[in-house]
């Protein structure tokens, strides 16, 4: 039923309910209080202290009004049996003829000393009549929007859950709810919205967490068990043909970790399993050297390989490596971006679909659009967190044989996200770092003085580069554009003997590829860029990063933008500038200038920011958690994680109808994966 038709509510306020995502009844049922208050004791009048926020209880034994200037003021005396005190509210007149001697009210607000008489007064920010059910417990307090009053939310939303829990099934049986001790949803509900008390509330909250991680976890469970089970994929054979080669064709031995994760990557791919495996690694680990391993295998073995990028600019620096290393070895590269002109795009299609093509490297194009391939054996996606959660598994099913999959991100995130986002994926770490990179020192500066004018130019003399970078959001796309184009131009006055080249995604690919090729060959020594070159772009001779407007990125952002840096064995600068204020942007950029630790840069982000903006929560695919906190709930995690096991291995016991009933209800965790259960 529409929320506008519940008694009370009607067209107008409807309008301003949809703001806070309240539009059918049903809705109420995912809209939670952000805090309670506790009106299970009223304080009595003397008990009130000076200074706090508190509420209070009394008869109104007095009504008066002033006027002062612009200022009106409405004065109430209140009495609660013992003692009195002056409830003032200002410039709301209208109150005077709603107020009645004799009636009981509840207000509360800031406790002061009145200056002339010295008593106690309460300027009242909220205020209610006294009713049965607004006092002697405790009250929720929700999120508001303009032209929305908390009691009034209060009223709407405890209508419509009364009607909505009615109606609500149970998913679990009982024998689960009794052995996970979990509420019943219903209950849990009510219980969040209205504890009884602190014991209550935390079976309440318990109950609701599972909820959000149980749904989740149980596509994964299922995903996990079929990649297990039922699917035949290749059972490749380690030939080290190809992968000799190319590995005593590189300037430098691989790490003892890149050694350790191929060698899983190999067995994996060996095994007739279908690999599902993730290699996580800070920026500049080196984890293309892990993308090699398995394409050289995939290829050794006749198969077709894929690479995906999230960016052209990225897709495009992977196809020239690979290109030049592999076409000596007699390797057909392709590079499948969506810029490419229609015409180019369907040839290459047809290289693919045809079998010409052994490696395809690529953006989205590579699962936007109807490739086929001829017989792919592996699928990489690099740098993973850009792209969804469901996103990945549409590239594997591109072939009728079950493929192998690489996943490799940057991101370094807490565990309890990994078992979120990629509980269905084995897992590799490659955590150390190729030898003699030296720390990025990382500044922050309110503004280039010509201490840090004459640093740029000694780094540029030394024959080093430097990217320059503008921050460039959605909304602000133009306005962006523009501070970037003529932040080039001023850098290029500034430094008239420097080559200054700009960067930005609205060029076409075409120029784009140019000025990058420019800067790889060392043709430029500054590139001004917009986050283009956020992920994966490595060019070793660049030494410096400059960061215009650093509070307006994101902290995992600037990591990985101060990853393009410190690629080698030189030292290498990051230099925010910012004059921010804000207590959250200081704490980002603080954590930037004091630690170079993905691992620990990411913590911070996601307690900042909060797991759903963490990684964008629509890129990401995270289904918004409504009360769960990723950092602070894994026990219960690991807790659904175990019960989504169980029910995906037992899934046609009819006892678990409701389970499924409710998945379906919730159709973004599951798109794409035909036949749940
Ligand atoms: P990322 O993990 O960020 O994708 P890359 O694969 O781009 O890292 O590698 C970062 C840089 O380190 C590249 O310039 C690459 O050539 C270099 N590199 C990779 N492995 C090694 C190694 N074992 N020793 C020295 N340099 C390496
Ligand atoms: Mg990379």
């Amino acid at each position: 039923m529409e929320i506008q038709y519940i008694k009370g509510v009607g067209a107008a306020l409807a309008k301003k309910l949809q703001k806070l995502g309240l539009v059918d009844t049903k809705d109420v049922l995912a809209f939670f209080p952000t805090g309670w208050e506790d009106r299970r004791k009223i304080p009595p009048i003397a008990k009130l202290e000076i200074g706090k926020d508190q509420f209070t209880v009394g008869k109104i034994v007095q009504i008066r009004e002033s006027t002062r200037g612009k200022y009106h003021l409405t004065k109430v005396l209140l009495d609660d049996g013992h003692n009195k005190i002056m409830a003032l509210w200002f410039n709301q007149a209208y109150l005077m003829k709603l107020f009645k001697v004799g009636t009981r009210l509840f207000v509360s607000g800031k406790i002061e000393r009145d200056p002339v008489s010295g008593t106690k007064i309460i300027k009242v920010s909220q205020h209610e009549w006294l009713e049965k059910d607004n006092t002697g417990r405790i009250i929720p307090i929700y999120p508001l929007t303009n032209g929305v009053y908390q009691k009034q939310l209060r009223h709407i939303v405890d209508l419509c859950l009364r009607q909505e829990l009615k109606l609500l099934q149970e998913p679990f049986p009982p024998t689960i709810l009794e052995a996970y001790t979990l509420l019943p949803l219903a209950k849990a509900i009510w219980y969040f919205h209205y504890p009884a008390d602190e014991n209550t509330y935390r079976q309440a909250k318990r109950r609701l967490v599972m909820e959000d991680f149980f749904y989740l976890q149980l596509v994964l469970a299922i995903t996990r068990e079929r990649n297990r089970s039922e699917d035949k994929g290749i059972a490749f054979t380690f030939k080290n043909t190809l992968s000799a080669k190319y590995f005593d064709s590189l300037p430098y031995k691989l790490t003892g970790a890149q050694s350790r994760v191929i060698a899983e990557v190999l067995e994996d791919m060996k095994c007739e399993r279908p690999m599902n495996r993730l290699v996580q690694g800070d920026v500049g680990a080196g984890k293309t050297e892990i993308a090699m391993a398995a394409i050289l295998m995939a290829l050794e073995n006749n198969y077709q390989a894929a690479i995906m990028a999230p960016t052209e600019i990225l897709a495009t620096q992977h196809y020239q490596k690979m290109l030049h290393y592999l076409m000596p070895l007699g390797i057909q590269v392709e590079l499948l971006v969506g810029s490419l002109k229609a015409g180019t795009k369907a040839r290459k299609q047809q290289l693919v679909s045809s079998g010409h093509a052994d490696l395809v490297v690529g953006t989205h194009a590579l699962i936007q659009e109807k490739v086929g391939y001829d017989h792919l054996g592996l699928v990489i996606i690099d740098e993973q967190h850009r792209f969804g959660v469901l996103q990945r598994r549409a590239l594997t099913k591109k072939s009728g044989e079950v493929v192998d999959l690489l996943v490799l991100t940057a991101t370094p995130i807490p565990r309890s996200l990994t078992l979120t986002l990629y509980g269905d994926l084995d897992k590799s770490i490659l955590d150390e770092l190729p030898p003699g990179r030296i720390p990025i020192k990382t500044v922050w500066i309110k503004k280039l003085d010509a201490f840090w004018m004459k640093a740029v130019r000694d780094e540029v003399a030394k024959g080093n580069q430097i990217y320059w970078v503008f921050p460039l959001v959605e909304e602000s796309e133009k306005i962006d554009l523009r501070a970037a184009t003529e932040g080039s131009q001023q850098i290029a006055l500034m430094f008239p003997d420097v080559r200054v080249g700009l960067l930005h995604g609205k060029m076409k690919q075409r120029e784009k590829d140019a000025v990058m090729a420019e800067f790889r060959a060392r043709n430029l020594d500054i590139l001004v860029a917009t986050t283009v070159i956020e992920v994966g772009v490595d060019v070793p001779d660049a030494t410096m990063m400059i960061i215009e407007h650093a509070e307006r990125f994101g902290l995992s952002q600037l990591h990985q933008l101060r990853g393009r840096i410190g690629r080698r064995d030189k030292v290498s600068t990051c230099v925010l500038i910012s004059t921010t204020r804000t207590d959250n942007s200081m704490r980002r950029l603080g954590a930037m200038v004091e630690t170079t630790d993905g691992f620990k840069l990411a913590e911070v982000d996601l307690e900042l920011r909060g797991p759903g903006d963490y990684f964008g929560s629509k890129q990401s695919g995270i289904p918004t958690m409504a009360v769960a906190n990723l950092l602070k709930d894994e026990r219960i995690l690991l807790e659904a994680k175990k019960l989504a096991e169980r029910i995906a291995a037992d899934r046609k016991n009819p006892l678990y109808a409701g389970v499924f009933r409710r998945l379906h209800e919730q159709p973004h965790l599951y798109v794409g994966q035909e036949g749940m259960n």
